[in-house]
């Protein structure tokens, strides 16, 4: 069992996804990670192995990654070995994409072997990652918004998850979706939480 936390608003989000991170800590994980966007720049992606604190202490409680959009998790891994590269967030090869994924995708091996055909390269051991791919793939290919490649991509998985998504597009967007596992939306004022 793991935890993810989103939030898009006008707060700093990374201190927001560390409380809700340690909200879920009585669920169990072996690593945790956070990704934040602020604005245009860059993606920022700080992963931890070990307990949340150690996250807690990398990021300075959140102040060391500015912005207002982002989504953390903590990992019970399933798919490659507790470690700070299988820990999520996971990245794209193009970096466009970043996810966080509660759960498992069991045909992870076919979709992994198709898209390392297309030349996609993965560098961790997760099922996850595939996911992540599997979506740019979607995106890239058939030219459409990553709401629409988070759907053709999900059409091609067979498995349980509750996952958050980030695209490099568009800075203050969260695409969210579940299946067998659970994930609720929180509603402030021009706020939105996650988990
Ligand atoms: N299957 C994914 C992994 O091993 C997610 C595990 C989880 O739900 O924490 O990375």
């Amino acid at each position: 069992m793991c935890g993810i936390v989103g939030y898009v608003g006008s707060q700093q989000a990374a201190p927001i996804l560390l409380d809700g991170l340690s909200k879920l800590e009585y669920r169990g994980y072996d690593s945790a990670g956070l990704a934040v966007r602020n604005g245009t720049e860059e993606t920022e992606v700080i992963k931890a192995k070990g307990r949340l604190k150690v996250l807690f202490e990398k990021t300075n409680g959140g102040a060391a990654v500015p912005g207002t959009c982002g989504i953390g998790h903590t990992r019970w891994a399933t798919h490659g070995e507790p470690s700070e590269n299988n820990a999520h967030p996971h990245m794209s090869d193009d970096g466009n994409v970043v996810a966080v994924h509660n759960g498992i995708i069991e045909n992870y091996a076919v979709l992994k072997e198709k898209l390392q055909a297309k030349g996609y390269i993965f560098k961790s051991s997760t099922d996850t990652e595939v996911l992540v791919q599997l979506i740019e793939y979607m995106k890239v290919t058939n030219q459409v918004s990553l709401l629409t490649a988070v759907q053709l991509a999900l059409g091609e998985v067979i498995g349980a998850y509750a996952i958050a998504i980030l695209d490099k597009e568009h800075p203050d967007e969260i695409i969210a979706a579940r299946k067998s596992s659970p994930l609720v939306v929180g509603i402030g004022e021009n706020e939105f939480f996650l988990a």
